[in-house]
């Protein structure tokens, strides 16, 4: 399976300014109780990625989400959670959702293109050159709080290009097919991340490829970091999958995997950050003293291990679908 390593020198505060951050989380706390009601939330039974049923460990997010840790595949998700016609009206009507569009996205906007969206175009190119100049037609399944998506439109490997707001194509997927669908970081906020999934496979035709981009709980930060990774919160992120989670679900809907990387850049930082904001953090006293105290390089080469062992919490898949017809669906 492919592996990709990605070098670059992106630091999280360009597309996640901790000021921002912080006002962000804080509307979002305030508005959780009244948008997603405790009777309205949904117990899941067991993990969504690979239906185990049983847990290694825990945290509590707002005094009202609880993140669970599968003990089999390790993924992180949130149960009870909430509907996705809560998600949905929480993404039209809350003051949090409005904040992250007008001040978020519209401030980041240049560093996203430049380090998120231009990567992802170079991506789609990388995948459709390596199926010999093979041009597609793609659809993109857009996130509920979409920033500028041009990047693809113009991109010289596609046929066609079309797009689609995630509620609606959840709900199921009706119409033409297509060679690829792209979701860039949608699947770890859905209510139900397998009904993106079997909406894909419905829009692909045989042998079409399912592109997807998450935030992996096995990440260094996340697993550093844990009940303290201030960027994991509800409802933006639901579900963390890790590569063997997504790799076991995606086999489990009729895709086969042919590419799992974690070129993330961020890790590393992030971790560092909060050592040097919260000096009492109660962390391993090696990793303090070798982000801390040691060179830049150091850091740097922890980053690119982090990637060749897929252990950065930016994940990335490939996913094709059979073409036996022997999905699970
Ligand atoms: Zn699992």
């Amino acid at each position: 399976m492919k592996n990709v390593v990605i070098y670059d020198d992106f630091k999280e505060y360009e597309v996640r300014p901790p000021q921002l951050l912080k006002e962000y989380v804080g509307l979002l706390e305030s508005e959780v109780g009244q948008f997603f009601p405790a009777k309205d939330n949904i117990v899941l039974k067991e993990c969504p990625a690979c239906g185990c049923r049983e847990e290694n460990r825990s945290f509590v997010r707002f005094k009202m989400f609880v993140y669970h840790e599968c003990r089999e595949c390790l993924t992180v998700y949130v149960s009870p959670r909430p509907s996705q016609q809560n998600l949905e009206r929480f993404y039209a009507e809350s003051r949090a959702a409005k904040f992250w569009e007008e001040n978020m996205l519209a401030k980041t906007e240049e560093a996203r293109a430049e380090h998120l969206f231009a990567k992802r175009a170079q991506w789609i190119e990388d995948i459709c050159l390596g199926r010999q100049n093979k041009k597609l037609a793609l659809l993109d399944v857009t996130p509920a709080l979409r920033s500028k998506r041009e990047q693809f439109k113009q991109l010289g490997v596609l046929t066609k290009f079309a797009d689609r707001d995630i509620g609606d194509f959840c709900k199921g997927y009706e119409g033409e097919t297509f060679e690829a669908v792209t979701a860039f970081d949608v699947i770890g906020s859905l209510s139900s991340p397998l009904s993106l999934i079997t909406s894909a496979h419905k829009a692909l035709g045989p042998g079409g490829m399912l592109f997807l981009s998450m935030t992996a709980s096995t990440g260094f930060d996340i697993q550093v970091l844990w009940d303290r990774a201030a960027r994991i919160f509800p409802p933006d992120h639901l579900n963390l999958f890790s590569p063997e989670g997504i790799e076991k679900c995606l086999n489990r809907q009729g895709f086969e995997l042919i590419e799992l990387s974690t070129p993330g850049q961020l890790d590393v930082d992030i971790v560092r950050n909060v050592i040097e904001n919260e000096p009492d953090l109660k962390i391993s006293p090696f990793l303090k003293y070798l982000l801390q105290k040691r060179e830049e390089e150091s850091r740097q080469e922890l980053q690119e291990f982090l990637q060749r062992f897929k252990l950065s919490s930016y994940m990335r898949v490939v996913a094709q679908k059979r073409k036996d017809n022997e999905s699970a669906i």
